[in-house]
């Protein structure tokens, strides 16, 4: 398979800001710390809760010497990332290596519309967002409600965080990049043939790309999704009551413009990416299939890691192919076929870090003026849960 990205080799231009982010982040994690506990201090989430450390060229008591220019590294509410980290069963040794381990990261070409840069590990286990001064802010500001969610919920959706950071190049050029280090969701030992980012709402949420150009890199959007996704029944019940629970807490934070992230891994499928549906002639036993054992050596993944099926993570389940007519190409739920498939699922709700700020709110108001408020991504923050919601039990439901 195609591994998505560029690696960052010596003489890429973001090479120096790789190591300094693999610098910072051995400081961080490897510093010495009292024991993590789970139980948290009010005072570990204050926004004045951030340790700043400079890495001077030539070494310093606390830093080594490295190539780079001098550089700051901020570690943001560090004890709060630390929890998170043992929360979510990180390692911090398997962290340090997926991170500043000998393999370079790549960097994906921006994938989305706001200009940050996205980058995978080597592993492919994380992935590192550059972030925008306003998302630190509205981060840090519901952080204490981040964290209670995450523990209280175990199956929640909502991506996992696991580190806030920022690099301040002190030399000629001045300039400060923050990132922060989320679950890879579509880490996968399977190939993932589809990728859709669903919002629930219809303007310009289409590929740019042809229909020859898509492949299973590319980031399709509502109005590309010619699927719906069928759950058993056990696993449908906790999928809507959850997603109720996180649309719940996203409403109350007043963030908006975030997206259900699906990933799904057709069984059957011809080499050349012809879908092959359930009872079909050529379905189960023709070798021309692609074979659905997970492709480890290609992906180079550790099996003992892998394999466990929860909500939202390798998920057996069923597609079933859908159609929009002519007259309705803006709807965002085609019409059924009966052309069904047997895949594995993956989900996760992203982006969850944009407030309803004057930007948004100015964007809601020009766009208006010509389209359907409706179908604006921008929205109030409860219309946004709502619609989302709406959508998402439309276009997922129980397999009978
Ligand atoms: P915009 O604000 O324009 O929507 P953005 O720059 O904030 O874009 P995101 O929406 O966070 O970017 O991500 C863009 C794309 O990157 C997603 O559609 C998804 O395909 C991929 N992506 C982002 N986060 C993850 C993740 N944690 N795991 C896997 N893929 C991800
Ligand atoms: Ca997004
Ligand atoms: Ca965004």
């Amino acid at each position: 398979g195609k591994r998505p990205g560029e690696s960052i080799s010596r003489g890429h231009k973001n090479y120096e800001l790789m190591l300094n982010l693999q610098l910072g982040i051995r400081h961080s994690v490897g510093r010495p710390a009292p024991a993590t506990s789970l139980e948290l201090k009010a005072a570990a989430f204050d926004p004045k809760e951030k340790i700043w450390t400079r890495f001077p060229t030539e070494g310093s008591k606390y830093t080594p010497p490295h190539q780079c220019c001098e550089f700051k590294w901020k570690d943001y509410c560090p004890v709060v990332f630390r929890a998170l980290r043992k929360l979510f069963q990180v390692d911090p040794a398997d962290y340090m290596i997926s991170i500043c381990g000998n393999g370079a990261l790549r960097e994906l070409s921006s994938p989305g519309k706001s200009g940050s840069f996205f980058y995978l590990t080597e592993d492919d286990r994380y992935m590192i967002k550059t972030m925008k001064k306003s998302e630190v802010k509205v981060f840090i500001r519901m952080l204490f409600a981040y964290y209670n969610h995450v523990r209280n919920f175990e199956n929640t959706l909502v991506i996992k965080y696991y580190g806030l950071h920022c690099v301040k190049l002190t030399g000629p050029i001045q300039r400060k990049v923050r990132f922060i280090i989320m679950g890879n969701l579509l880490r996968s030992e399977y190939t993932i043939h589809r990728r859709f980012d669903l919002k629930g709402s219809s303007l310009g949420r289409i590929t740019d790309k042809s229909e020859s150009e898509i492949d299973n890199t590319t980031i399709l959007k509502d109005l590309d999704l010619n699927f719906i996704f069928k759950l058993q029944k056990s696993w449908f019940d906790e999928f809507c009551w959850q997603i109720d629970r996180d649309c719940e807490f996203l409403e109350q934070e007043r963030t908006m413009d975030y997206s259900l992230l699906v990933g799904i891994h057709f069984k059957e499928i011809t080499s050349s990416g012809e879908l092959i549906p359930c009872g079909s002639q050529t379905s189960s036993g023709n070798n021309a299939n692609e074979s659905t054992s997970p492709d480890m050596e290609e992906n180079n993944l550790d099996p003992k890691r892998l394999g466990a099926v929860k909500l939202g993570s390798n998920m057996p389940a069923r597609v079933e192919r859908t159609i929009r007519k002519p007259e309705a190409v803006f709807h965002l739920v085609g019409e059924q076929t009966g052309e069904i498939y047997e895949v594995i699922m993956y989900f996760g709700i992203i982006d969850i870090l944009q407030d309803y700020d004057i930007t948004k709110r100015l964007e809601h108001a020009y766009k208006s003026i010509q389209y359907d408020p409706t179908s604006i991504s921008a929205v109030d923050p409860k219309q946004y849960s709502k619609r989302f919601r709406d959508f998402i039990f439309k276009v997922f439901c129980e397999d009978v």
